[in-house]
């Protein structure tokens, strides 16, 4: 008998690698092509309209009608130019990845009826009013309630995608709360900018913007089309919910950095193409560590920019691979027992004047400076080592985080040898001692004698979440699938909260007659003591770190809803408010965002697997054991009663156990589908998220056990669901 599942893989095997869209000419060629950047601004607006925009891009400030119609008219020549017949706002709602209303640009010229023109104007640019009652607000606009309306973001340019001019904006609601990742994103930008700068003029009173950096890597896995139609669970969750594992997977680590298969080459040169239309520098591309992942990452840049063109190729990541018949996996955890995926935020600060503030320097007052802003994030890290944990967690990222493949449970920052023995010495020392600089010999303490190269690859710690990276931290705990925008709202502000607190402090010591440096010096050696508990250079999987956690009083909490709740602590309302980041009400309601999706998503997950095991596993189980039945028969109608009983003892052994593994499935679903019931009466979003994980959520394993046991002894050819080894080596 022959189920869908050969037809699937057979089709597989036959595919072939397909040619990228369009020959491919020198990327400089084409490059940003589909983007209204900096140079066709200069081309389609007029100089006194660029000299006004660039400036309110500078400042950060709202453009008025006027200017936005100039803008307008200058966007749309260039975007009808192009091909463009619709334009939409194009924002982040808080169900992660991107919304968009594409509206024509036609109007009548006159009365209705009259001939079409296409219109664009500032107040169409400037903002909409999407009919916003479907996305979540937690509360904060009810259905009924004014509408939410969306907001030209200046910053990050306009580009078409197909047929469609897309404007990036903010959406927030009439009474002013930020409905999106953007709002908040840009006040935290804001914030960082602001103290950053503050704190750099005591080293260089030159520096007048700091920028915050973002270089994300992103991990996905590619699946045959074929094969995934034929798997609900993939189709319907993102993740497989059953699936023994393959014989080999990636115990040979022969993956990793490996030839890339042809059919996913010609799928990265596609994307690339795709993506460098749009301006988006990616950079590097490779096999990943599991079968058929893979990671693309592109040249850092500003943090908002960075995080708008993540969103964009995750559009077109999946786009493209259908082009290319596979399916694109962007869930942090699709198969279980080998790597998730992640999404590394490499981040970093720099200033205007074109100095990495998280790059060791050149001069002592460089290093000082630099070292001043390592300490600071620091202690920012380990006040809110919480929070920071509560920003990248989701149902899905939940089950890559403390399982042993990816950055534990337990916010902790890697320094480094080099870094760590310059902060014990700092700690150790008096003051007199470290602040001789003199510039030729530099500061005591080899402060000033950082090299520029500080880490190469053997001092890297992998499992480390929060790791110093030379230049740069890198958070290695953010989903794959996720807006980066949560990491960084959340690590820009309390850096930014971290460094006014920082600077209040040096201040208060000048003015009770300290020097400067002396002052600096002071506070730092408090904080480096202060922060140590964060410092952690270990085996981040290890129990006895677990334990060791406990013990310096970081969180370990491991329960998704409940680490929600790091960000409606007072300190952390206090913070957000202090920064004007997020008011106390947007925090509550965002967290009832977080806990319905959490709920929502283990309630299809569990839906999806109760009617898996009712309409996959249970049948086909049981035909096969029918089918062993039908043999044992026989063998009683030919031997006799002593030698048949001998001869099918192994099918009886089989019979049993499918029995006994189908009565607890069958019975475990049943208990599952009662605790649904049970949290599904609960109103309050939080304890209804609680409920789900508590009690909800322990069935998947216990039943997923037994049909993982069955497809290792149910005919081959009976099983219709692909199987690891194919879903995860056919391509
Ligand atoms: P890895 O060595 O961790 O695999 P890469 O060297 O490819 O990664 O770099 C990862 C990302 O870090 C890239 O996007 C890169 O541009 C970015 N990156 C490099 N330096 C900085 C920096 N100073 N600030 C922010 N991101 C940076
Ligand atoms: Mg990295």
């Amino acid at each position: 008998m022959s189920n869908l599942r050969f037809k699937a893989v057979e089709e597989a095997f036959k595919k072939k690698a397909v040619a990228v869209s369009a020959p491919a000419p020198l990327t400089s060629e084409y490059y940003g092509k589909y983007v209204f950047n900096k140079e066709q601004m200069a081309k389609y607006l007029s100089k006194e309209t660029l000299k006004t925009l660039t400036g309110v891009i500078e400042k950060g400030e709202t453009l008025n009608r006027e200017l936005a119609n100039h803008v307008a008219a200058g966007m749309k020549m260039w975007a009808l130019e192009r091909g463009a017949t619709h334009y939409t706002h194009w924002f982040q709602p808080l169900t992660e990845g991107t919304a968009e209303k594409h509206d024509s640009f036609i109007e009548y010229e006159g009365a209705p009826g009259s001939p079409i023109v296409e219109e664009f104007s500032g107040k169409l640019l400037a903002q909409q009013e999407p009919d916003a009652s479907s996305f979540p607000s937690g509360g904060i606009r009810n259905t009924f309630e004014a509408r939410g309306y969306t907001a030209w973001d200046p910053s990050s340019p306009a580009f078409i995608v197909d047929d469609t001019l897309c404007i990036p904006t903010v959406f927030i609601s009439y009474t002013g709360e930020a409905l999106d990742y953007k709002t908040p994103l840009l006040k935290s930008l804001n914030a960082v900018d602001k103290a950053a700068t503050e704190v750099c003029q005591y080293f260089d009173p030159s520096v007048k913007k700091v920028f915050s950096y973002l270089g994300w890597e992103q991990e996905y896995f590619l699946v045959d089309e074929g094969l995934y139609a034929t798997r609900p669970d993939l189709v319907l969750t993102g993740r497989t919910l059953m699936g023994h594992e393959s014989a080999k997977n990636q115990q040979l680590e022969d993956h990793y950095f490996g030839s890339i298969p042809t059919r996913v080459q010609a799928y990265m040169k596609d994307l690339e193409f795709e993506g460098y239309k749009y301006g988006i520098p990616l950079k590097t591309r490779h096999n990943e560590v599991a079968p058929n992942q893979f990671e693309l990452a592109p040249i850092f840049g500003e943090t908002n920019l960075s995080i708008d063109q993540n969103l964009l190729i995750m559009s077109l990541m999946k786009k493209v691979a259908r082009r290319h018949g596979f399916r694109l996996l962007l869930h942090e955890k699709p198969f279980a027992g080998i790597n998730g995926s992640g999404k590394h935020n490499n981040w970093s600060l720099g200033t205007d004047t074109g100095v990495g503030l998280l790059t060791p320097g050149k001069t002592p007052e460089e290093n000082l400076q630099f070292i001043t802003f390592i300490v600071n994030i620091l202690l920012a890290v380990y006040k809110n080592n919480a929070l920071l944990k509560a920003s990248i967690m989701t149902a899905q990222n939940a089950h890559r985080l403390g399982a042993n493949e990816a950055p534990p449970a337990i916010i902790s920052v890697f320094l480094g040898t080099q870094i760590s023995s310059i902060l014990d010495k700092l700690e150790a020392s008096s003051s007199e001692d470290a602040i001789i600089m003199d510039p030729k010999q530099g500061m005591k303490l080899g402060i000033a004698k950082i090299p520029e190269v500080l880490l190469d690859n053997t001092d890297r710690n992998r499992t480390s979440p929060f790791a110093f990276t030379g230049n740069r931290f890198e958070f290695r705990a953010v989903g794959s699938s996720a807006n980066c925008a949560s990491a960084m709202i959340a690590l820009n502000s309390i850096v930014a909260a971290q460094l006014v607190e920082f600077k209040q402090t040096v201040d208060a010591k000048i003015a009770e007659g300290s020097t400067k440096d002396k002052a600096i010096f002071d506070v730092l050696k408090k904080y480096i003591k202060e922060s140590k508990p964060i410092r952690f250079d270990g085996n981040g999987y290890s129990d006895e770190w677990k334990a060791e956690a406990v013990k310096r009083g970081l969180d370990t909490e491991t329960s998704v809803p409940v680490i929600y709740d790091a960000y409606t602590q007072p300190e952390s309302i206090k913070l957000f408010e202090g920064i004007k980041v997020f008011s106390e009400r947007e925090l509550h309601a965002r967290n009832e965002v977080k806990w319905e999706t959490y709920t929502k998503k283990i309630q299809i997950e569990a839906r999806v697997l109760g009617d898996l095991v009712m309409n996959h596993i249970i049948p086909v189980a049981t035909r096969y054991q029918s089918t062993l039945l039908d043999n044992v028969y026989k063998i009683y109608q030919v031997y006799d009663k002593d030698k048949a009983a001998k001869l099918s003892a192994h099918d009886t052994g089989s019979i049993e156990e499918i029995s006994e593994r189908i009565s607890i499935i069958k019975s475990k679903t049943e208990e599952l589908v009662e605790a649904r019931k049970v949290a599904n009466k609960i109103d309050d979003e939080r304890a209804k998220a609680i409920a789900y994980h508590d009690k909800v959520v322990p069935y998947f394993d216990e039943i997923r056990y037994h049909i993982d046991k069955l497809e290792l002894i149910v005919d081959n050819e009976l099983w219709t669901l692909p199987k690891y080894r194919e879903l995860l080596f056919v391509r």
